[in-house]
């Protein structure tokens, strides 16, 4: 621990519980769900936005970087503190409004959970629509700061479409009021937009108005077994012209991904068949009758098809959570196998399968020292490509391999016109690609943004793109 002279004035401004200087705490709070070491200096805790606004002023006063950080779980760094900064935890500011009911919207603090949000506006059958696995600890702040996409994107799209109202504040320790929840503003640059996806770099995110919607009522989940990923998108071309349901999520996974779901978190599977690929389709109806004649309808047609092999509706809400809990135990499971790398892409969907064929085709031609475990959101093209080390190869070994991988992944999707990250961010993790998915052009204006918000470069240095020398 070093800088006394800022720390001192810190902790006058700050309520002695709000303030962590242990360096177990440091330690934990200077990383995140993707494990890379940090180190911080101090962990704030503010409650409100004016004692965020205090920590900004004097950290500009002082020098000291600053890294944004909510429930932590995310998946490229961006809430690692890499240099000794100050960590930022928006955690305790988790104070939600009463529902407004007509406006359909509601008013939180940055550090309330997404899955809080979901049961606080449950009772006036209202919901926010973005849902990912790591709900129970993701933050507001942290879903805005990430644009986070989750399993509802292909019937709701992403985060940014459901934010109205923003309240941020910037190094300068100004606090801005974006939009005051209009629908409509027509005044110039959108800097919600702006802010959203922005991952901490440009300013602290400490409220939001989210839009909700009317919370689905009818709703049946089925798994299938399928043999094939091509016809698997060609399920997903028939199901979305389906006209007796809607569909709200399309996600699929292949077996490696199951066998360690059910090996590692003891998850049982309804289906007994064995296949390549799974996938988890969840739809919405009128009423609850003619949505299961449809969906019963629906399933005697593919299953006759010969590329389903098997296929379970989930007949109350305990199959319901089992089924899920298959699909979202993926990433959980994985993680307690072994070291890691993961790469969240993005392709138009009717290009996914050529993507996913070629990687295979480069894998079986190379003797890596992974296994690719397959899954995503097939309905909004978002394939996650999750290479877990083999246990006797050496870090060394594996590190090389993944290289050489990403490399080759990189130059399939500059060739697809796809994107190296479809929701997890930039962070750490994939700063040195995004030149893959952006223009010289585009990052010259990125920096140009950065240094209109924060001339210091104090904010979250590091994450996104490098400081211009
Ligand atoms: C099991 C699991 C499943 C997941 N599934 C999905 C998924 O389906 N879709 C998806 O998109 N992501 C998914 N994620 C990734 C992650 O949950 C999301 O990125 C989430 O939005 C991060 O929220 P957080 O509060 O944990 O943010 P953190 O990890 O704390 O921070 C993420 C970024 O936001 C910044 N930040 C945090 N709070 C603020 C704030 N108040 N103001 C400014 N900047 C801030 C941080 O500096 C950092 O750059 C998953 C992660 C796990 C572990």
């Amino acid at each position: 621990m070093g800088n006394t002279p800022f720390l001192d004035k810190l902790s006058s401004t700050l309520a002695a519980d709000r303030l962590l200087t242990s360096l177990d705490e440091c330690t934990t709070f200077a990383t995140d769900w993707t494990k890379i070491p940090g180190r911080a200096i101090a962990v704030a805790l503010p409650r409100a936005t004016a004692e965020v606004q205090n920590i900004l002023r004097l950290c500009s006063e002082f020098e000291v970087a600053v890294v944004p950080s909510g429930g932590r779980t995310g998946l490229a760094g961006g809430a690692v503190a890499k240099k000794g900064e100050l960590v930022l935890s928006l955690s305790r500011m988790n104070h939600m409004g009463p529902v407004d009911a007509a406006g359909r919207n509601v008013r939180v603090q940055a550090g309330v959970t997404t899955q809080a949000v979901h049961e606080h506006v449950a009772p006036a059958e209202l919901t926010w629509p973005i849902d990912l696995a790591s709900k129970g600890s993701s933050t507001i702040g942290g879903n805005l700061s990430t644009n986070a996409g989750g399993v509802r994107v292909v019937h709701y799209g992403m985060t940014r479409k459901w934010v109205t109202g923003l309240q941020a504040v910037t190094m300068q320790g100004e606090v801005l009021e974006l939009n005051q929840d209009l629908q409509k503003n027509n005044t110039g640059y959108d800097l919600i937009q702006l802010l959203i996806g922005s991952e901490g770099t440009l300013a602290v995110i400490t409220e939001a108005t989210l839009r909700l919607v009317r919370r689905p009522q009818h709703v049946m989940t089925t798994l299938l077994a399928v043999n094939n990923l091509p016809r698997m998108i060609e399920l997903f071309a028939n199901a979305i012209r389906k006209t007796g349901f809607d569909i709200l999520a399309f996600e699929f996974f292949s077996s490696r991904c199951l066998e360690t779901v059910k090996q590692k978190l003891n998850r049982q599977c309804r289906l007994s068949v064995q296949s390549p690929y799974y996938l988890l389709v969840e739809m919405e109806g009128q009423d609850s009758a003619s949505l299961k004649t449809n969906v019963e309808d629906w399933l005697e047609e593919i299953l006759g098809s010969g590329f389903v092999i098997d296929g379970a509706i989930a007949e109350s809400s305990a199959d319901k959570k089992q089924f899920w809990s298959l699909r979202e135990g993926i990433t959980e499971s994985i993680a307690l196998s072994g070291p890691v790398k993961k790469y969240d892409v993005s392709v138009s969907v009717n290009k996914m399968a050529a993507l996913i064929a070629d990687v295979e085709s480069f894998l079986s031609s190379h003797n890596f020292h992974f296994d690719l475990y397959l899954f995503g959101h097939l309905g909004d093209g978002s394939p996650h490509f999750n290479l877990l080390k083999h246990s006797k190869a050496s870090a060394e070994d594996f590190e090389k391999d993944a290289t050489l991988f990403e490399s080759r992944l990189f130059e399939l999707l500059k060739n697809c016109s796809g994107s190296i990250s479809a929701e997890h961010g930039v962070g750490l993790l994939k700063k040195d690609w995004v030149t893959f998915s952006r223009s010289a052009a585009e990052l010259r204006l990125y920096h140009s943004i950065k240094d209109a918000f924060d001339p210091k470069g104090l904010l979250n240095p590091g994450k996104i793109v490098d400081p211009q020398k």
